[in-house]
């Protein structure tokens, strides 16, 4: 696909954050990789789709790697140690303790955070597809019910509402409940080893033909 990148943005590191678009002018997609550096498969799976010959009649934006740092550190949290989906300036923000799931200092004190609200009020998204391991789940916010049932049709992963645990501000709380954007949160089989990763190893090869299977329908999709 022909992408153009629209924004860019260095991390505290001095990794790059970039937005590129691949097209279309229909309903804009968002997809964002990468919330959790230990989640690498977004990216990954986000590159490799990018390399089709596809004419999407959506608009279609993507950042494929929103925590580069943790990326290359393999950590959760970036450089500075939050958790980027707890970093959010929702109504139920904390700081938290500084374990994993640190809020940050203040809401909304990390520039991954900052840039992505800019990019939302910016390119207005009408639906938001995030990446996340390893719960095999589709986890919707906001207005998306419907989209999460076309999506668990084509993963075979069920929809759960709720995750099952406290997530003060979150992305989908911020976008979806608070701004009734919708949010899809895709949880994908685990690619790597890691803490949360006790389930069975997914190969690359087949999360990516499970990838392209959602992204060529909300490349055309007309239901949201
Ligand atoms: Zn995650």
């Amino acid at each position: 696909m022909i992408q153009k990148v629209l924004d860019r943005q260095k991390t505290a590191s001095g990794n790059e954050i970039i937005l590129t678009d691949a097209g279309g002018d229909g309903t804009t997609v968002l997809t964002i990789g990468v919330f959790h550096g230990d989640e690498p498969s977004g990216k990954y799976l986000t590159e490799s789709f990018l390399e089709k010959d596809l004419h999407p009649k959506n608009r279609l934006l993507f950042i494929p790697c929103l925590n580069p740092d943790g990326f290359l550190n393999k950590t959760r949290c970036n450089s500075n140690g939050v958790d980027l989906n707890r970093n959010f300036p929702t109504k139920n923000w904390i700081s938290g303790k500084k374990d994993k799931y640190f809020g940050g200092n203040t809401p909304a004190s990390e520039i991954e955070t900052m840039f992505l609200i800019r990019v939302i009020e910016k390119y207005k998204p009408d639906l938001i597809l995030t990446l996340h391991e390893p719960y095999r789940i589709v986890n919707y916010d906001g207005p998306a019910s419907g989209i999460a049932k076309e999506l668990s049709k084509i993963t075979g992963y069920k929809v759960e509402e709720n995750i099952g645990y406290p997530t003060p501000g979150s992305f989908g709380t911020y976008c979806g409940i608070e701004r009734n954007i919708p949010v899809i949160t895709l949880e994908f089989a685990p690619t790597v080893e890691s803490e949360d990763a006790v389930l069975p190893i997914e190969t690359p090869e087949n999360l990516g033909c499970l990838y392209d299977k959602v992204m060529e329908y909300l490349a055309d999709s007309s239901i949201f």
